[in-house]
Order: structure tokens, then sequence, then C-alpha cells
């Protein structure tokens, strides 16, 4: 169950609201919609999002600024990876930290319902939907996605698997010496340039 929080007391009555949609970050922004530009509202974020089919826990601050075309989001938030190691294909947990600026603007007009074409050149922008739902589902999924590494690590020297006996070459149970490593290694080179 979504359990995004709001910072400020007076706006309590809105956090019911947040529980649209299944639990996905969702808020609902027609009153922000409704106020001058410079208008603010903080949103602690502390909810499960689907990222590739699998829920994530996500913690951190959403800050959404009204601006003259829409709300300006500024979000931060932190969760975890499991994976495993590149290298020693050791099962490990990553953090991940996801963090964007983003621009959305309406779909319809607040005040009048009418349909409100994006700005010029702003065709892609992330859009506050005609119930006036802003969802950052979206640009968490894709933020998300750049800051996973392409090769996690258990840590930053992780030494691999031996290529003679597959075990963890630094493990306790490791036994080849560096010389059978070496003539191994070497043999591997002398086909990889002959193939070339
Ligand atoms: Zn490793
Ligand atoms: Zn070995």
């Amino acid at each position: 169950m979504a359990s995004i929080r709001l910072i400020l007391p007076s706006q309590r009555r809105y956090a019911e609201v947040f529980q649209y949609g299944g639990g996905i970050v969702q808020f609902n922004v027609s009153s922000l919609l409704q106020q001058h530009t410079g208008a603010m509202r903080e949103y602690v974020i502390d909810d499960d999002v689907r990222i590739d089919g699998e829920r994530h826990h996500l913690t951190g601050l959403a800050r959404m600024d009204r601006t003259p075309d829409g709300i300006f989001v500024r979000g931060e938030m932190r969760g975890s990876f499991k994976t495993e190691c590149s290298r020693c294909l050791r099962p490990i947990e990553i953090p991940v930290v996801v963090a964007f600026e983003e621009e959305y603007v309406p779909t319809v007009d607040v005040v009048t319902g009418g349909r409100v074409d994006p700005p010029e050149g702003r065709e892609e922008a992330y859009r506050i939907n005609e119930r006036h739902f802003l969802d950052l589902e979206e640009p968490v999924q894709q933020y998300w996605a750049m800051a996973v590494p392409m090769a996690p690590l258990c840590r930053q020297d992780c030494a691999g698997l031996c290529p003679v006996c597959g075990q963890e070459i630094a493990g306790a149970a490791h036994r080849c010496t560096d010389d059978e490593i070496d003539v191994r290694w070497a043999k591997l080179r002398e086909l990889t340039s002959r193939r070339g």
C-alpha cells in the first residue's frame, strides 16, 4: 500500500487521494495547479514502485514547484537492487539513488477543464493527466535504469573466479597457485591470438 506522507500537516487531507493507482507514486496536483507561480509542496516518499516487473521500495523526497507552464518536480529517492557480482557471481544488494528534475505540463486546464496543448517545443514533456494526477512512475523507472551499474561488483577489487578451477580466487577454498593460473591465461592468449 502506498504510504506517501505530506510534510505540511495542513495538507494531510490529500493523503487519501494518493492511495489511488495501486501504490504507484501519484499525486493529485489540482490545488497546486490553482496556485500562483512559485507555490511549492514537498512530499515524503516511502513507497513501493514497480520497475521492470519487480517492486522496489523507495524513500526520499519530491519537491514540486508551480511554474508558468506546469509543475517542476525535483525528486531524490533511494532504494536498493538485488543482483549478483559481475565477476564472482556472489549475490549482492547495491544502493541506488534516483535523482531527477522534470517539468510536468497539464493535459487539461484546471480552471476551465478545457484541453491544453504542451507549450511550443515541449511536446515530449511529462504530462499531468486529465484528472490532475502527476505520476512519478515513468521518470523513476527511467532514472533508476540509468542509476543501476552495468557491471555491479561486490567490492571494487573483487578478484572474480579462477579460470582454472572456477572457484572464487579470493575465497578460502581456493587452492590454485599463481603459476597454474598464469599458464592457463597464457594458453588462452595463444588461442585468441591464433584466431585473430
Ligand atoms: Zn565479486
Ligand atoms: Zn583455481
